[in-house]
């Protein structure tokens, strides 16, 4: 079995960086006796550097966006490269929350290209709004992965990493529960959506994870019935118990 990848989206918390820190070093106590398992933590930028320490450890660390340029007048924004310097080695890249707030499908794609040409980890986030019994939610899927992926270059597709997110599954509101069968169903669509972007052999490597309050309780089934190669977790990864009892979960698998 190929390493599962768990990562967690912090959003915009915790608000300080004490407790940042706290929850950290709780995660790195569970990381110490992972072998096989990655663990990404995605903390507001803020606090990636004190995070991150000097010497890159077994937890890894990335952020939840970044803009394409490299410099200039961009106020507020940070670079690809600015965020390597911290020692960030990847990124979340169209997540639903940023699409709510008029993020589109180019303006992830610059943002991919320009993250994967600084040699960052990309997490593209895809998933629709609403679940329909006809499917027609697949062309949403389908036209989130085309508009994202438009030209990117074959020799960078090892730094792309997908999680599959459905919305209404997402965050205390959401509406409803995806299955792991549910899941399994869509990471084959997008394979197959992948291999028409991307060559099939590459887009068979392609880790696809699943996102939506997952967490100790459906970890297993995702990562088992659903075959999800990783997860994206948002509330739960802010309890140092509760992630690391997802990442025993990934760990322990046969
Ligand atoms: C997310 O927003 O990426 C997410 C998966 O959140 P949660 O786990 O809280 O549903």
């Amino acid at each position: 079995m190929t390493k599962k990848i768990i990562i967690g989206n912090w959003k915009m918390n915790p608000v300080s960086r004490r407790e940042a820190r706290e929850i950290v070093s709780g995660i790195k106590k569970t990381v110490a006796s992972l072998r096989k398992t990655t663990v990404v933590l995605c903390p507001p930028v803020i606090y990636l550097e004190n995070l991150i320490g000097k010497k890159p450890g077994k937890t890894l660390f990335g952020a939840q966006d970044v803009y394409w340029e490299e410099k200039g007048a961009h106020t507020g924004n940070i670079s690809p490269i600015m965020l390597k310097e911290t020692g960030a080695l990847y990124v979340i890249l169209g997540h639903s929350e940023r699409r709510a707030s008029g993020e589109v499908g180019e303006i992830i794609n610059r943002k991919i290209k320009a993250a994967m040409k600084a040699g960052l980890k990309v997490v593209l986030c895809v998933g629709e709004k609403d679940r329909d019994a006809h499917g027609h939610y697949l062309k949403v899927l389908e036209a989130q992965l085309k508009e994202a992926l438009i030209k990117i270059p074959p020799r960078l597709v090892d730094q792309l990493i997908i999680a599959y997110e459905p919305v209404w599954a997402i965050g205390k509101d959401a509406t409803g529960v995806e299955t792991p069968e549910g899941f399994m169903h869509n990471a084959i669509f997008i394979r197959k959506v992948l291999s028409k972007i991307i060559n099939k052999k590459q887009a068979m490597t392609v880790p696809i994870l699943y996102g939506g309050s997952a967490d100790a309780k459906n970890a297993e089934s995702f990562l088992v019935a659903g075959g999800a190669d990783g997860l994206l977790v948002g509330r739960a990864s802010l309890s140092a118990k509760d992630f690391g009892e997802i990442l025993k979960i990934a760990e322990s698998l046969k």
